[in-house]
């Protein structure tokens, strides 16, 4: 555990373990909203100043590190990904870069056996049929082309759809029986056989057959992935982790970050954000001793997280009007609104924080109402729940999400892709309204960034330049997703660093770069102020620290 510096301490003079001189800080700190230089003892900012000043409390021990003028920030926070999701991922083909499924077959064939040799399946993520020419949902027929004696898995980048090939159906029996599944879909052909699309819980198929690794490969997949972050300027992260295999693995997850944090092994700091979709579950958690803000070093437990609907490319992100371009669905509701109210409820007065994945308007809204009834018959002090993701919204319902104090958890970077769709999903008028930061920050609403890694990159500097510009990164020239509703630099930094921090009731212990707080920071190549906004893109992550200690470099 961290030890707070006090005052007289830092008076009566210490020494310290690290001065971070020579830089250009943005501390975020209104009261000291500059500075050249950062002293640190024991994890901890003891000083925050010129050159001058700071390099006079070095002595004989102290670790002096120039930062040869560069740009730093408070370190960065995601407030939405799966880094065990990100980990697996890492031994999957990944083929978010595939522009047509003749290009994701051929990478899929490229890599077989490679990939496949850990446990004879080869999986693969990340791909969007909407990047590519054809935009057409793959089916066995094309996964039989890779192979037909390797079972093969390959995931939509929403994590919601899962395309497997012959060889997969045959050894998860689906060739002889299909199984009823109240929250998921084994899609069939017009002959009614297995066309290999397996929607929702029904991927579980899979992940059920495929098993849970070992405690140790765990830890190990996890410090790698931390590590990764690291090198993207991230030092804080909340992550929905607990579904991630199927079966009961909770205590599996915790216990492996538990002994990553003993070993000295977790490089970033962790929030749990805690999928626990039934009552059952939920009352099991609390019954562990469990809740929100239970905290193991740099690990802690963070919201109770709900998933209440699907996603917008999959026409699942649950809607109040039918689909713009197909109105015979409005997506999936998880849960209904007596379910949803119940969780919440249970969450509320067990003092659970609660976060909650909506998409479409009507999964919005059902989380207002929802949250709306339970805040007013059990009031809470400073609750901090909130909607993650929030995508599709109109204005009336954004006013009630601010009456509510509610978080919103959003991933700018989504633009990307979704820029593409999000007109042809909902129709014009309700998509200049959606994905609007703009209408949040104008209400002085608590808007937080991260990325949904691995569905996107957990890069923070792309997501950044979305968040500024509206535009993909990667094809710049293309015109910006409603520009009015973008976010300033200054907002966006706040952002993925002390509203991350708020997110996770850590706001006093991080966020900005002042005395008494931890020592997280990142170095950039550029001035994120100073460069032209479609400059933002290319700027380069040089250092980043936690607690004092470099955890990456490239300075
Ligand atoms: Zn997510």
């Amino acid at each position: 555990m961290m030890v707070k510096i006090t005052v007289d301490q830092i008076i009566g003079g210490i020494k310290m373990d690290t001065i971070f001189y020579n830089g250009k800080f943005r501390t975020m700190d209104k009261m000291n909203p500059e500075a050249e230089a950062v002293a640190v003892k024991d994890g901890i900012i003891t000083r925050v100043g010129s050159n001058e000043e700071i390099l006079a409390l070095a002595e004989a021990h102290t670790k002096k590190v120039d930062l040869e003028g560069k740009f730093a920030l408070p370190g960065f926070s995601d407030s939405h990904l799966h880094l065990i999701y990100y980990a697996n991922t890492k031994r999957k083909v990944e083929l978010s870069q595939a522009r047509s499924i003749e290009e994701a077959i051929s990478l899929c064939k490229a890599q077989l056996q490679e990939k496949s040799k850990e446990d004879g399946w080869l999986l693969g993520c990340g791909w969007n049929q909407e990047d590519w020419k054809v935009p057409v949902f793959p089916t066995k027929i094309d996964l039989d082309k890779i192979s037909q004696d390797i079972p093969i898995a390959i995931t939509r980048t929403c994590y919601h759809a899962t395309v497997i090939n012959s060889k997969a159906i045959e050894l998860l029996g689906l060739n002889k029986e299909i199984p009823e599944l109240s929250n998921g879909i084994v899609e069939v052909d017009e002959n009614g056989q297995v066309n290999g699309i397996l929607r929702e819980s029904a991927q579980n198929i899979v992940w059920n057959y495929m098993g849970v690794p070992t405690l140790e490969d765990l830890k190990n997949r996890i410090e790698d992935a931390c590590l990764d972050a690291a090198s993207k300027g991230i030092t804080a992260i909340q992550t929905d982790d607990f579904e991630t295999f199927t079966g009961d693995t909770i205590d599996l997850i915790i216990k492996a970050y538990h002994e990553l944090v003993s070993e000295g092994r977790l490089p970033v700091r962790v929030y749990q954000q805690c999928l626990l979709r039934t009552p059952e579950k939920l009352q099991a958690f609390l019954d562990k001793g469990y809740k929100t803000g239970y905290e193991f070093g740099l690990y802690k437990i963070g919201p109770l997280k709900l998933l209440n609907d699907g996603s917008l490319g999959a026409r699942t992100a649950y809607m109040r009007e039918p689909y713009h371009d197909d109105p015979s669905t409005k997506g999936v509701a998880l849960y209904d609104p007596e379910q949803l109210t119940k969780m919440i409820k249970m969450g509320h007065e067990n003092g659970m924080q609660i976060a909650i994945h909506c998409i479409g308007d009507a999964a919005i809204e059902m989380a207002v109402n929802s949250f709306e009834q339970v805040m007013l018959e059990s009031p809470r002090t400073d609750p901090r729940h909130g909607i993650v993701h929030c995508q599709i919204t109109d204005i009336n319902l954004i006013e009630r999400i601010k009456k509510l104090n509610l978080l919103i958890y959003a991933q700018p970077i989504f633009i990307r892709a979704d820029k593409n769709i999000i007109n042809q999903r909902v129709g014009e008028e309700l998509g200049s309204t959606s994905y609007n930061w703009r209408a949040f920050a104008d209400r002085n609403m608590h808007l937080s960034g991260g990325s949904d890694c691995p569905v996107e990159k957990f890069d923070t500097i792309p997501n950044m330049y979305c968040a500024v510009t509206g535009k993909n990164p990667e094809r710049d020239s293309d015109p910006a997703w409603h520009p009015e509703n973008c976010l300033t630099v200054d907002e966006t930094v706040k952002g993925f660093t002390w509203e991350g921090a708020y997110a996770a009731f850590q706001e006093n212990e991080r966020g900005t770069i002042s005395v008494g707080k931890y020592a997280d920071m990142v170095v950039l190549s550029e001035d994120l102020y100073q460069v032209p906004e479609d400059q933002i893109k290319d700027i380069q992550v040089k250092m980043t620290m936690v607690n004092g200690e470099i955890k990456y470099s490239d300075l």
